[in-house]
């Protein structure tokens, strides 16, 4: 299984090269690389019954000759197709080839989204595929298309046929009712049934899960005694004293919970978990002011430079007068500058550092930190949540999370770290109310922006895409930004933002926000974390169907943070999924409901853990299995000796342990 890929049929040295640069690079690599997502071509809606907003698998035929034209940068291949019950338009953006394909009363098995066209509706760059069933989706390679994948993956498949040990103990398996491993690898690609699927995902999420949490709590089990820091309770009253308004209960007992961590023996690991907006960054500030009323150093980790500065500032208005002196470190600084930066972190003169991962590359070092902050977590990677906190000498650890995630899924994914809840919103927060607007409704829409804006307010227009895309058929957030300017609200002041413009031209942009000289701003997720403008009363979302759930919410929490009553219009067809969105503010239940659409990917990010999203990915709302694996894991440990831990703590080791202690080591 460790044989070479280049001995795979269809895969020669550019695809071979691709692969490696997407960390494929064995047979065993390749199986492993375990679909995303499936298409159920299993069973196909008639025609007449398909509606807008659907993902639907048809069994059509071309009912007449294609025909193809170009608008502005896309060449757009567009055919009739019929099943007899109705008979439907296809349309594709910038795949001419197609044409060739499309020759009348030929069969099309097609895969895709319909959407409404005025009064009749059509298909939007569905996928063409040659068989029926369900297949699987795979993330896109560059440089490898879907199909050549696919193939490449049965053909790997194929090789590795039986050769598949099963290393779980046996006893383990039949207690859990976990399918056999060469069964579960075959049927995870190419699933024989929904139910094969399903005991294929039980077995490999399970061990996934399990392997994870028994590594996680050995990493854990490591910590030694950490920074021991002193204050009194008189100091933590101080810091509720000099903030503008009350601490809310929630906000209390949380840097209670920081306070007693930083003051006893252990090196905290706590992760505060709070909807957006609860106020997690005064907890973070309060931890940080009783760092330096013990003596020592404390650094804050945001995931944008946006945000680190937006930190910065809030912690300089808060934290100086009280007497600290406070740092920034970025990697947008002059080389003079970040030479002096790090000048003060290691003398001492900075009492707290905000910066990006800045803060823990190479050649920084601290005087004496005490407590290390990360920000946003889920941006980060478990390596980077890992190595801020082991700058200097074993610090306290607290990261702040502004993903809701369920309890059994946190004991599992974040079983190395104490977990604070904030569930409680400051007073006086309206709510965001939340709709879904259709494409006719957006000249309402505008009217309602344009009154808005005479109130005084601001708006947001957030756009899943920067550019136009082949791939993607979404309206970019350039396009948006022309459109807004020169036709749809010429009179406003409208500026553009997004992740492709260098730091301090996004800086500039937002700034010039923020002080209220422009009226709307439009941008693609840069905004997502972070960004506070209390004036701002609106949000609109340009093709909402794009985002998930979690993100949603998370981006309409951007407006509300004044008195005002807030807004978010999800510019999308009506479906089930923003429906929901629009039915709850409860950051808990949006996000399990996300993962049980989606998958946790979003809300973790699939790096940070390697495969183990597609095992949590239809897991997530599965807490008997969640609370099963998490103790199995507590008894294997428990056990640590007997022959069957021993196994299972060796695959730990294999599989993660030694990552966290390489992250560990820098
Ligand atoms: P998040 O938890 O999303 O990071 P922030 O810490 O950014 O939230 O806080 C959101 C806003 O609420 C900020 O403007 C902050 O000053 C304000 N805030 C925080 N705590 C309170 C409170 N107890 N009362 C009133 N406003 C608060
Ligand atoms: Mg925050």
């Amino acid at each position: 299984m460790d044989i070479s890929l280049g001995s795979i049929r269809g895969i020669g040295p550019a695809r071979l090269r691709a692969f490696q640069a997407a960390g494929i690079e064995s047979v065993r690599d390749l199986v492993m690389f375990l679909p995303k997502d499936y298409r159920d071509l299993s069973a196909f809606t008639p025609l007449s019954e398909v509606r807008p907003g659907d993902t639907a698998a048809v069994r059509v035929r071309v009912a007449g000759e294609p025909s193809q034209r170009r608008a502005r940068k896309l060449v757009i291949t567009k055919v009739y197709v019929t099943d007899d019950t109705e008979t439907m338009a296809v349309v594709w953006y910038n795949q001419p080839w197609l044409k060739e394909q499309l020759a009348p009363g030929r069969e099309l098995l097609l895969y895709g989204r319909c959407e409404a066209r005025g009064a009749s509706i059509q298909f939007t760059s569905p996928a063409i595929e040659r068989e029926a069933g369900l297949l699987p989706v795979y993330r896109a390679i560059p440089g490898i298309p879907a199909k050549a994948l696919r193939q490449s993956v049965e053909a790997a498949l194929k090789v590795c046929e039986g050769q598949w040990s099963d290393e779980l103990p046996e006893a383990l398996r039949r207690r859990h009712g976990l399918c056999e491993r060469n069964f579960a690898m075959r049927n995870a690609h190419f699933p024989d049934s929904r139910e094969a699927l399903e005991a294929a995902r039980r077995r490999i999420a399970f061990e996934e899960l399990l392997l994870y949490q028994v590594a996680l709590s050995l990493h854990r089990g490591r910590n030694e005694p950490g920074v021991r820091i002193d204050f009194s309770d008189d100091q933590i009253e101080a810091f509720w004293r000099a903030l503008p308004f009350a601490p809310t209960a929630a906000q209390r007992r949380v840097l209670d919970e920081t306070a007693r961590d930083m003051r006893g023996p252990w090196a905290m690991a706590r992760m505060v978990q709070g909807d957006v907006g609860s106020g997690k960054t005064v907890v973070a500030f309060g931890a940080m002011y009783l760092a330096w009323a013990g003596g020592y150093q404390s650094a804050l980790m945001a995931p944008t430079e946006v945000l680190a500065r937006q930190h910065y500032e809030g912690a300089r208005a808060l934290l100086e007068p009280l007497g600290m002196k406070i740092g920034l470190l970025t990697g947008s600084l002059t080389p003079k500058q970040h030479r002096l930066a790090h000048e003060a972190v290691a003398s001492g003169a900075w009492d707290a550092i905000i910066g990006t991962h800045a803060l823990i590359t190479e050649g920084v070092e601290y005087k004496n930190l005490g407590l290390a902050v990360t920000d946003e977590q889920h941006r980060f990677g478990v390596r980077q949540r890992t190595t801020l906190g082991r700058k200097g000498d074993a610090p306290n650890v607290l990261v702040m999370s502004a993903t809701p995630i369920p309890r059994t899924l946190s004991l599992i994914l974040y079983g190395d770290l104490d977990i604070s809840i904030i569930d409680e919103l400051p007073p006086g927060r309206k709510g965001v109310r939340t709709r879904i607007v259709p494409e006719d409704k957006r000249q309402d829409m505008y009217g309602f922006l344009r009154s808005e804006v005479r109130a005084g307010r601001q708006i947001y227009v957030v756009c899943p895409l920067v550019e136009e895309s082949e791939a993607v058929d979404a309206r970019p957030a350039e396009q948006v930004y022309e459109d807004l300017r020169t036709r749809d609200l010429p009179d406003l002041r409208i500026e553009l933002v997004h992740g492709r413009m260098k730091p301090a031209d996004k800086e500039a942009v937002l700034e010039r926000f923020h002080r209220g000289e422009a009226d709307v701003l439009v941008s693609t997720t840069v905004i997502e974390v972070g960004v506070n403008v209390p004036n701002a009363s609106v949000m609109v979302v340009e093709n909402a169907e794009r985002f998930g759930l979690a993100q949603l919410h998370q981006l309409r929490g951007r407006v509300g943070r004044g008195s005002d009553e807030a807004w978010c219009f999800l510019m999308a067809e009506p479906n089930d999924r923003l429906k929901f969105l629009c039915s709850t503010a409860d950051g808990f239940k949006i996000a399990q409901k996300d993962m049980e659409l989606r998958g946790p990917g979003d809300l973790f990010g699939t790096r940070q853990s390697g495969t183990i999203a597609f095992g949590v990915g239809t897991m997530a709302g599965d807490t008997q299995l969640l609370k099963a694996v998490h103790d199995e894991a507590r008894a294997l440990l428990k056990d640590a000796q007997s022959p069957d831990s021993q196994t299972v703590i060796r695959l730990a080791e294999q599989a993660y342990l030694q990552k966290f202690r390489e992250a560990a080591a820098n």
